[in-house]
């Protein structure tokens, strides 16, 4: 056993820590405040081979391992979460899915321009009525020939006014509840695919966050992604990659949370000395920096298993379960050592709070990863 990270993997460690610092520290605080759509520097990512980061070269992608994908991962989250968001939509739903059960052709077609960062894509599962119900789908794809007649609305989906094409899962039989749900590939502009509200929100703002609208839209059968009723197995098993890729996210908040505190409490003094000085802040600082290490070990572990071809899903769960508390909890902690700046915008740790707080949401909730946890135990 070794925890030492290959020269590959601490070379693309090394190469997102400092392009985050160089080039997306500078407006992400602006970006936050005003939801702008960070289009300049996911193309910047792109140019890093970071859209598609695990998909073989021969389809576009930087052919990388999983770990390294989650390292980078982290380290852009690090500095701003909504570029982590949409590069893990991209990296670990979206080229994952295509590269995982698409077929040559749609391979050629979609994801060599995803992989490269060409293009965005989008993952839209969730709906009005189905979140963590995630099979209680109303969006229906009926048969018409050789196309599908989609119609229904999906909620929450990130990228989705900005992607290029999005993976929409769809029942073509609901009597079959998750038997019945397949994946369509839907390229933007196909007439009847609209996109409806834009959320506003907590955190993550710089993201893009819609709803969907399909109203007839015609969908060659040549777009679908595996077997007709194939699309639930399709989603979950997408999923238990893409918690990888959150709990990345999160890791990379906390450590933000982390390296704020340490560097002002060694620069504000209280009472003649830096409060570092103060057992009570160290104190809090050991204990953050022990729950980060902790939660690195997760992610990594996960991202480990899912290299080396293991299962991987129940590692994900514990992984996305532990670092987005973790996530959640740092950036408390790290206000608190700010005291009353940490209350305000110039010093970026209530961006962490606000930012760490949807990691425990989606992807499934931190519930719902209790339970994919406790079922693997008790199988
Ligand atoms: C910013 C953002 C971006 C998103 N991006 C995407 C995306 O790109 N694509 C996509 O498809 N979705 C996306 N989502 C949706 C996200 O995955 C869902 O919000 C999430 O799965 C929860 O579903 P819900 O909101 O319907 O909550 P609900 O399922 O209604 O849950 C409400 C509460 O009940 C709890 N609960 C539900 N069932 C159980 C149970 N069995 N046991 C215990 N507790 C339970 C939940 O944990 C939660 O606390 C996004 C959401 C947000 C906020």
């Amino acid at each position: 056993m070794t925890f030492a990270l290959t020269e590959t993997q601490e070379m693309i460690r090394t190469t997102a820590r400092s392009f985050a610092e160089e080039q997306l520290a500078p407006g992400a605080i602006e970006r936050d405040e005003h939801s702008t759509f960070p289009a300049e520097q996911v193309r910047a990512m792109a140019e890093l081979g970071f859209m598609g980061m695990m998909v073989p070269e021969e389809w576009g992608g930087a052919g990388l391992d999983t770990v390294s994908y989650a390292l980078a991962e982290a380290e852009i989250s690090r500095v701003d979460a909504s570029c982590g968001v949409i590069m893990s939509v991209n990296n670990s739903l979206v080229c994952y899915g295509l590269n995982e059960f698409g077929t040559p052709a749609q391979k050629n077609a979609f994801l060599k321009d995803l992989a490269s960062g060409r293009k965005l894509g989008a993952f839209a599962l969730s709906e009005p009525e189905a979140g963590s119900d995630a099979s209680n789908l109303h969006t229906l794809a009926q048969k018409d020939g050789d196309h599908y007649i989609l119609n229904g609305t999906k909620n929450w989906t990130t990228n989705g006014s900005t992607a290029d094409l999005v993976l929409v899962m769809a029942s073509t039989d609901r009597s079959k509840g998750p038997k019945g749900i397949s994946t369509f590939i839907v390229p933007k502009g196909t007439p009847g695919f609209t996109v409806a509200k834009k959320e506003k929100k907590l955190g993550i703002r710089a993201s893009d966050t819609v709803s969907l609208s399909f109203t007839d839209c015609r969908i060659p059968a040549a777009n679908r992604i595996g077997e007709e009723g194939a699309g639930f197995r399709f989603a979950m098993k997408t999923l238990d990659g893409g918690r990888i890729g959150i709990a990345a996210q999160a890791l990379g908040i906390a450590q933000a949370s982390l390296d704020a505190s340490l560097s002002y409490a060694k620069e504000r003094k209280a009472f003649g000395r830096p409060i570092a000085e103060l057992q009570g802040i160290q104190f809090k600082i050991a204990e953050m920096a022990t729950q980060v290490e902790a939660a690195r070990h997760l992610v990594l572990k996960a991202a480990w298993l899912k290299d080396s071809g293991e299962p991987y899903g129940t590692a994900a769960a514990m992984a996305k379960l532990f670092a987005s508390r973790v996530a959640v909890e740092s950036a408390l902690e790290a206000i608190q050592i700010h005291g009353g700046y940490g209350y305000v915008q110039e010093y970026r740790v209530e961006r962490y709070l606000r930012d760490a707080k949807v990691t425990e949401i989606y992807e499934g909730t931190s519930e719902i990863q209790r339970i994919v946890i406790a079922r693997s135990l008790l199988r």
